[in-house]
């Protein structure tokens, strides 16, 4: 079964994009300039990758686990061949650097999550076997599922979706955001060297496309992530398909920083916490509550680490921090830095962007002495620039941390384990990290909390939300 891999260039990539038909210039977020054309498919063309997907589901599923997961381990070497021009295509489109934790580090997160999900064991749980009887639960292949997926982390968060759906021995229809499309066609084009033949297809198209996808009698089940406001229109399109749904939401991730903890110990890794992929991260760090007895050795400390973290274009080796990747965001938190600054919160490094340049650059900002209700702190701001806000007492801390109606991450940093450990059981989030903030891993589940979603992903529980629980009894 194994393919030779020959998709491993960042010219090959592209090559391998172009399509016939209708196509639209993708813009480098950083310079401006055109990267590539991305195809836009149409309605017509998700209607004959779903058939496609159905007519090679029957195959998929009848080979075993281990066929599949040799299938993924396979996807893995063809992810890593490829890995320099699938890391230069991100930076390119997304905007996010080579280095730091952004390029690079997707791609190679892409090939480790492939060999993880490859690696779980599902073997049926004995549920009774009393001499009486004996059940088992068994979990069965769905259909197809419909992946639709935001403009962050295409790669990753399309691996997080495919993966675990191919290992259960679905067939997948990807529908892409239509801001960065082409690295979800690069990497799919680099699977589809080693998968069988429509086991996986792209559909790249707008909203229409997903709203089709959703609605599509022909999908068992969508794995979304993106806004909690899309996540909603899915839940409602997909009603009378009465379709499973994994939905993985926006958050507005709250860390507590408890008296004890060292302000200079950390500082840097409350940053990438709050910075990682220049904050357009699901699960970042986006409202920090710092303990008044610390509070200015915090945000003195966090603000030295922003100012001296190079930002710009992605390919130059030197930068950690990117552009914002589109236009929309920019704004977005452009105007949400603004009122933080008309409603008397200090700006204590970044806030102040030239307006003028090609790409899409908004400095790392720290804004502190801000009030827990102002928009910046009670909206997800997804990009740079983090608000600190002071507090008195643990329970208005957590009372403050649990206030919105999301709660997709958390963290609590401190010196003291037990502490810490307490105010984490008290607080609503899906996830909450000790002294680290949003360190996802393959084998931990990962969801949200309130309005941030629901299913799980990654691990065993991720890779059964993928399969139709049987329960087989005599
Ligand atoms: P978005 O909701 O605007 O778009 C996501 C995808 O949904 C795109 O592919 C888009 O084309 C599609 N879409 C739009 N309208 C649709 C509809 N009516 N029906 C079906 N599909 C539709 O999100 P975004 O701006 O791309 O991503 C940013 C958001 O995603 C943030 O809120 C962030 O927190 C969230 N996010 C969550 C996670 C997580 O794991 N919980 C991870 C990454 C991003």
């Amino acid at each position: 079964m194994q393919t030779p891999v020959t998709l491993i260039s960042f010219q090959d990539l592209l090559a391998a994009i172009k399509a016939p038909g209708d196509s639209r210039d993708i813009l480098d977020p950083a310079t401006g300039e055109v990267v590539a054309a991305a195809p836009v498919h149409t309605t017509a063309d998700l209607e004959a990758a779903v058939t496609a997907a159905e007519q090679a589901q029957p195959a998929w599923a009848g080979l075993s686990h281990v066929e599949r997961s040799a299938y993924l381990n396979q996807a893995a070497d063809a992810v890593e061949a490829a890995a320099e021009g699938l890391a230069e295509l991100l930076s390119r489109e997304q905007g996010k650097p080579l280095n730091g934790p952004n390029a690079r580090f997707e791609v190679g997160a892409c090939a480790s999550w492939l060999r993880a999900t490859a690696s779980f064991e599902l073997e049926p749980e004995v549920l009774v076997d009393d001499g009486g009887g004996r059940a088992e639960l068994h979990y069965r292949p769905l259909g197809v599922v419909g992946a639709i997926g935001p403009w962050n982390w295409p790669m990753m968060i399309s691996i997080w979706q495919l993966a675990p759906s191919l290992r259960m021995g679905n067939t997948v229809v990807m529908k892409p955001s239509e801001y960065t499309p082409l690295s979800v066609l690069a990497l799919a084009a680099v699977l589809n060297q080693v998968l069988p033949a429509d086991v996986l297809h792209v559909v790249s198209g707008g909203r229409d496309v997903g709203e089709a996808l959703s609605a599509h009698p022909g999908i068992a089940k969508v794995m979304f992530t993106g806004s909690t406001a899309t996540g909603k229109a899915i839940i409602r399109s997909s009603a009378d398909t009465v379709k499973r749904l994994t939905l993985e939401l926006g958050g507005n991730d709250a860390g507590i920083v408890l008296p004890d903890a060292d302000p200079a110990a950390i500082a840097e890794d409350l940053f990438w916490g709050a910075f990682i992929n220049t904050g357009q991260t699901c699960a970042a760090l986006k409202r920090l509550y710092v303990h008044e007895d610390i509070y200015d050795g915090v945000v003195d400390a966090l603000a030295g680490v922003a100012a001296a973290m190079p930002m710009g274009v992605g390919l130059d080796e030197a930068n950690v921090l990117g552009p914002l990747q589109n236009k929309a965001q920019f704004r977005i938190v452009a105007d949400l830095v603004q009122a933080a600054k008309d409603a008397g919160a200090r700006i204590v490094t970044g806030g102040n962007p030239e307006e003028n340049q090609p790409g899409y650059f908004y400095p790392a900002t720290v804004v502190a002495d801000i009030g827990n209700d102002n928009p910046l702190v009670a909206q997800e701001q997804f990009g740079p620039a983090l608000p600190i806000i002071k507090y008195s007492t643990v329970d208005e801390a957590v009372e403050m941390a649990n206030g919105l109606d999301v709660g997709l991450g958390a963290s609590v940093w401190s010196a003291d384990k037990d502490a810490a450990l307490a105010v984490a059981a008290r607080i609503e989030a899906g996830t909450v990290w000790i002294n680290k903030h949003g360190n996802v891993d393959p084998r931990l589940p990962f969801g949200g909390a309130k309005q941030s979603g629901y299913g799980l992903e990654f691990g065993v529980e991720g890779l059964k939300q993928l399969g139709a629980p049987q329960v087989i009894s005599y």
